[in-house]
């Protein structure tokens, strides 16, 4: 079978002999209402109780499950819940605590660095400004985005993984990378969501849009998504037809 790339609507419909529908502001703000009324505050799942812990939390979540990070940031953060006592710990004594998740290595690394600038050079004080923070170590675009937003409430939006899949299956911001997405979405969020938007959409994609199986059938928001409406999905047609099937 041909591999279809989520994020190239054009090519899905081709090959499925369907046009796709337009994703209007309308369409928009449907989605997100209904995501809120689902989940009307939302939580970040990663555990921490200050902007320096929730900093580390999200550099040690690139390329691992919040599951995996919250199982070593107890130990983690006993021993530095802050800059000054993280840098102290040192890189390796930071290795031996996360060696159970991905890339620890470098992860190690630039937790050590980062502690020591934010101690150094900001009194310990995690910086509220995007250009400040993408400057530490190990911190990304989505990383300060994530700490902007959850941290110190401003309406930003990071785009992970479930986001760029959420945002190319249903059409309602659509992109080849991560970053294309992250640039655009920002202006297609009514200012009343922008605040939460980025969890709405991160946990519908975590929980029912899902990279293997998406649960199409029980989506809320089937009615207004592309990939539905074109049966993207073969796991998903086989669900619509089993259905089917059961109602005769
Ligand atoms: S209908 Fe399917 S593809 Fe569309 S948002 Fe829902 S789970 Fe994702």
């Amino acid at each position: 079978m041909k591999k279809i790339q989520d994020h190239n609507q054009e090519q899905i419909c081709s090959t499925l002999g369907k046009k796709p529908f337009s994703m209007n502001k309308e369409k928009r703000y449907e989605i997100l209402k209904i995501l809120r009324d689902k989940n009307p505050n939302p939580k970040s799942e990663l555990n921490y109780s200050n902007a320096f812990e929730l900093l580390c939390a999200v550099v040690l979540s690139a390329q691992a499950t919040d599951e995996s990070v919250n199982k070593v940031t107890p130990t983690l953060f006993a021993k530095a819940k802050d800059p000054k006592s993280m840098s102290l710990l040192g890189e390796e004594n930071i290795a031996q605590i996360i060696k159970s998740i991905g890339l620890f290595r470098s992860k190690a690394k630039n937790l050590a660095k980062l502690a020591t600038i934010i101690h150094e050079k900001y009194q310990d004080v995690v910086p509220n400004d995007y250009n400040n923070l993408i400057m530490l170590p190990g911190v990304g675009s989505k990383t300060a985005k994530v700490v902007l937003n959850v941290a110190f409430g401003m309406p930003t939006i990071a785009v992970d993984t479930h986001i760029f899949r959420v945002c190319n299956r249903t059409g309602f911001c659509k992109g080849k990378t991560p970053k294309d997405v992250e640039d655009k979405i920002i202006d297609k969020v009514p200012d009343e969501f922008k605040k939460n938007a980025h969890h709405y959409i991160l946990l519908h994609g975590r929980y029912t849009c899902k990279a293997q199986k998406p649960d199409c059938v029980h989506c809320e928001i089937n009615h207004l998504c592309n990939s539905y409406k074109t049966n993207t999905f073969i796991e998903c047609k086989e669900r619509l037809m089993e259905k089917s099937k059961t109602k005769k």
